[in-house]
């Protein structure tokens, strides 16, 4: 028997059914976004996940942007919606509770006091790195509040190689890693990425990863679209060949359909393995 999210909203599959999503977490940039297009967002992907949010399901967009950044993006793109949680900077959590963002506190807390540790460990080394990349190098370096290092690269190129470098010269720190994004990475701690953090929100509300839908574009998605932490990954087409390779080696799904309309696809495929249709 199939029923559409519409009649599931009214009761008719009550039940017989259960949703078999209860947390999607979007990467944001290229993914449920993009700002090539009007609206930057799919109003039928919009449609589609208040749809499941009103069902219960929560949405957390998982992103490298901070806070601010993302609130900006967000307002852009004129949504009506807002997502229920927030990943940011690829490791901290927020609640939205209205209007505002709560820090999920004990992850935060636990997160920025292991990024303390890590990176006083890096900044001994930190000048003599510094200077080799900027002499081998078309790039623009700076220290921000998350990372000691941060780089923007001339061109992805420049950027995988200053990413091979880094990993290089930080071998014996095994916790560190350079999360990269196109032309942009900084310094992080390996325990606390894109997908941990997913891992931490299931944690918190009590929901398997057998009912975790992802989906990202990126190399720092990468953590995230594993069926370590979610039952279905999905990557949209403009998504980069090792993230395709990636979520294909995890017997996920890569649109043919760019950024959110990819999503959206991926969100239907799922549900209508399940009976469910969004009309
Ligand atoms: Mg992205």
């Amino acid at each position: 028997m199939r029923f559409t999210l519409r009649e599931w909203s009214l009761g008719l599959a009550y039940k017989t059914m259960s949703l078999p999503i209860k947390i999607i977490s979007t990467d944001f940039d290229g993914t449920l976004h993009s700002e090539n297009e009007v609206p930057r967002v799919p109003k039928h992907l919009e449609l589609l996940i208040a749809r499941l949010q009103h069902q219960g399901v929560v949405w957390v967009i998982n992103t490298g942007r901070d806070l601010n950044h993302l609130e900006a993006g967000l307002s852009l793109a004129g949504m009506s919606i807002r997502p229920d949680y927030v990943v940011v900077v690829e490791r901290e959590i927020y609640k939205h509770v209205e209007g505002r963002w709560d820090s999920v506190e004990a992850w935060n807390t636990e997160c920025s006091r292991a990024h303390e540790i890590l990176f006083q460990q890096v900044k001994r080394s930190l000048p003599i790195v510094v200077a080799e990349i900027e002499n081998r190098f078309q790039v623009t370096i700076y220290e921000d509040r998350y990372s000691p290092l941060c780089f923007i690269a001339e061109d992805v190129e420049t950027a995988a190689e200053i990413h091979k470098y880094l990993d290089g010269v930080f071998r014996d720190l095994p916790e560190l890693t350079v999360v990269r994004n196109h032309v942009y990475a900084r310094l992080s701690h390996r325990a606390y990425n894109k997908g941990t953090a997913l891992a931490e929100l299931g944690r918190l509300l009590n929901v398997s990863r057998d009912h975790i839908f992802a989906a990202g574009d990126h190399l720092n998605d990468l953590p995230m679209l594993s069926k370590d932490y979610a039952h279905w990954v999905v990557a949209p087409a403009n998504a980069v060949p090792l993230v395709k390779e990636a979520v294909l080696r995890e017997s996920g799904w890569v649109s043919d359909l760019d950024c959110g309309h990819g999503v959206a696809w991926g969100l239907e495929r799922a549900l209508a393995m399940h009976g469910l249709t969004f009309e």
